[in-house]
C-alpha cells in the first residue's frame, strides 16, 4: 500500500473530525504507518515532527517503550470489565495516584472516556450537588468568552468558540459569559498580573449578581488553547477561587489540554496555589495512547450524593467505556515516567530554548504577538502590526502554513492567524530548532 493508495480507500468511506472534507479533493489525506518519538512516518518513508502532540495528547513521544510495555503486560491479564460492581487494580492504582498529585482537597475521581464527557460530567455533578443540597434554584453556569470545552452538547455551550458553537446554538443551553482575561487585549505596558485582575471585576460582578442561581463557573487555566493560545496571569484563579468561596459558586477547573505539565507546572492550578471544586483531566493522562478522562472532586461534593438507596440522590452517568483497564494501565505508565524522570525541571530547560528560538518572530512585521506559557509557545500572525488588524480568515493562511510546513516535514497545525508549538516532552534542542526555523519560513512565503 502506497500514500495514494490509503488515501483514497480513507476518502471513499471515511469522514474526519475538524473537516471540510471538501479540501480533500485538493490537499492529499496523509496515512500515517508508524510513529517513533516525535516523528511520524507515512508509506512512503517522509517523516513528520508531531509539533502539536497529536492534539495535545503526546507526552512522551509515539511508540513509547515504558508505556508499550505496561500495555503489553496489562492485554494479556485484563483488557476491559464493567466499572459499575466490578473494578480493578489499574483503575484503583490510577485514582489513588491522581489522588495524590492532584490540588489538595480532590480526593475522589470518577472515570469517564474524553476530554468533553469529563465537562459533561463536572457540570452535571455540580448541578446535581445543588439540586441534592435543596438549592434548586442553582441551575446556570459562568463561562468564559473565548473558551472552549469540548464539543459534546453540554461542553458546546459552556464553551464560547463561534466557530464550533454557533450552528448549534439553537440546541445549547444557556449560559452566563464573563469577558476574557485573555492579555492579548492588555494596554500598552500594562503587565498580565494588571490586566488579568482588571478583568476579574467583571466576573466578580456577575457573580455578585447572579451566584443565587449558578452552579458553577468553569475556566481553562491560564491557557485558553483552542480559542487560540490565549494567555492569562494566575493571579485572576486566585481571585475566581476567592470569589467563588465568597458566593458559594463551584470552581470547575479544566485541564484537559493544560494538565502533566504542559504549562511548567504539574497542574496549572498549582500556579495560583488552588483547588478547584472539579478537576477535568484527559488528553496527556494517558501519554496519548487511548482515550480516557477523570474528573476529580472533593469529599463535600460526594458526600452530598451518598445516602440510602431510596433517597435516589446517586450520581447516574455512565459510559461503557468507563475505566478502561488499558486506558488505566496506559496512564499508571505515564504517571510512572513523571515519577522518575525529572520530568518538570527538563521541561523548563525545553521551554527556555523555546523561547529563545520565538525571539526571531518578535519583530516580524506579520506578527502581533509571540506568547508563552510553558511548553506552549503562540505566534499570533496579523495583516497589520500596528492596527493588529487580522488576516481576513477567508485567505486560509493557517492553512497555508499547514502545507508548507508538511513539505519541510513539521506538523503544525495553526489555529486560525495563530501558528502554535505545543510539542511532546521528548524533544530535543536540534528538533525545535528545526520545528521554528520551518514555522518561520511558512510565515515569509
Ligand atoms: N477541554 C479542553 C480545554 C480541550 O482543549 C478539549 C480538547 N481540545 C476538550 C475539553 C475536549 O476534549 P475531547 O476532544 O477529548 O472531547
Amino acid at each position: 500500500m502506497n500514500n495514494n493508495q490509503l488515501s483514497q480507500r480513507d476518502l471513499a468511506v471515511l469522514w474526519h473530525p475538524c473537516t471540510q472534507m471538501h479540501d480533500h479533493e485538493n490537499f492529499p489525506m496523509i496515512p500515517i504507518k508508524s510513529g517513533k518519538g516525535v516523528w511520524l512516518e507515512d508509506f512512503e518513508g517522509n517523516r513528520y515532527l508531531d509539533a502539536i502532540s497529536s492534539w495535545w495528547v503526546n507526552l512522551f513521544g509515539h511508540s513509547n517503550p515504558i508505556i508499550n510495555e505496561a500495555l503489553k503486560q496489562q492485554i494479556d491479564t485484563l483488557e476491559h470489565v464493567i466499572f459499575a460492581g466490578f473494578t480493578h487494580e489499574a483503575g484503583i492504582e490510577l485514582a489513588e495516584k491522581l489522588v495524590g498529585i492532584t490540588p489538595a482537597g480532590l480526593t475522589r475521581c470518577f472515570y469517564a472516556d474524553n476530554g468533553s464527557a469529563a465537562v459533561e460530567v463536572a457540570l452535571k455533578m455540580s448541578f446535581h450537588y445543588w439540586q441534592n443540597r435543596g438549592e434548586v434554584a442553582k441551575t446556570k453556569f459562568i463561562t468564559l468568552e473565548n473558551s472552549y470545552h469540548g464539543e459534546t452538547l453540554g461542553a458546546l455551550a459552556v464553551g464560547d468558540v463561534a466557530l464550533y458553537k454557533k450552528t448549534y446554538a439553537p440546541l445549547l443551553m444557556n449560559v452566563i459569559t464573563a469577558p476574557s482575561p485573555d492579555c492579548y487585549f492588555r494596554e500598552e505596558g500594562e503587565s498580565y498580573a494588571d490586566y488579568s485582575t482588571r478583568q476579574f471585576a467583571h466576573l466578580e460582578k456577575i457573580l455578585q449578581q447572579n451566584a443565587g442561581e449558578v452552579c458553577a463557573v468553569i475556566v481553562e487555566p491560564l491557557v485558553q488553547c483552542a480559542g487560540g493560545m490565549r494567555m492569562y496571569d494566575p493571579v485572576y484563579l486566585k481571585l475566581l477561587r476567592a470569589a467563588c468561596d465568597k458566593y458559594n459558586v463551584h470552581l470547575i477547573a479544566d485541564e484537559i489540554a493544560v494538565g502533566f505539565g504542559r504549562t511548567g507546572t504539574l497542574f496549572a492550578c498549582e500556579q495560583a496555589q488552588i483547588s478547584p471544586d472539579f478537576l477535568c483531566l484527559s488528553k496527556g493522562l494517558t501519554g496519548g495512547y487511548l482515550p480516557l478522562s477523570a474528573v476529580l472532586t472533593t469529599s463535600e461534593i460526594y458526600s452530598a450524593f451518598y445516602d440510602d438507596y431510596t433517597k435516589l440522590s446517586a450520581f447516574l452517568h455512565s459510559h461503557s467505556y468507563t475505566g478502561n483497564a488499558l486506558a488505566c494501565r496506559a496512564a499508571l505508565a505515564t504517571l510512572g515516567i513523571f515519577e522518575t524522570q525529572n520530568v518538570i525541571e527538563a521541561n523548563a530547560v525545553l521551554a527556555r530554548k523555546m523561547h529563545e528560538l520565538g525571539q526571531r518572530f518578535l519583530h516580524h512585521p506579520n506578527v502581533a504577538e509571540v506568547r508563552q506559557t510553558g511548553m506552549i509557545l503562540a505566534i499570533e500572525l496579523v495583516k497589520n502590526k500596528q492596527t493588529r488588524e487580522p488576516f481576513p480568515w477567508q485567505e486560509r493562511r493557517g492553512l497555508k502554513i499547514h502545507r508548507f510546513a508538511l513539505s519541510k516535514g513539521v506538523l503544525l497545525r495553526p489555529l486560525g492567524n495563530v501558528i502554535y508549538f505545543m510539542p511532546p516532552y521528548v524533544i530535543n534542542e536540534e528538533e525545535l530548532t528545526l520545528m521554528f526555523e520551518i514555522a518561520w519560513q511558512a510565515i515569509n512565503r
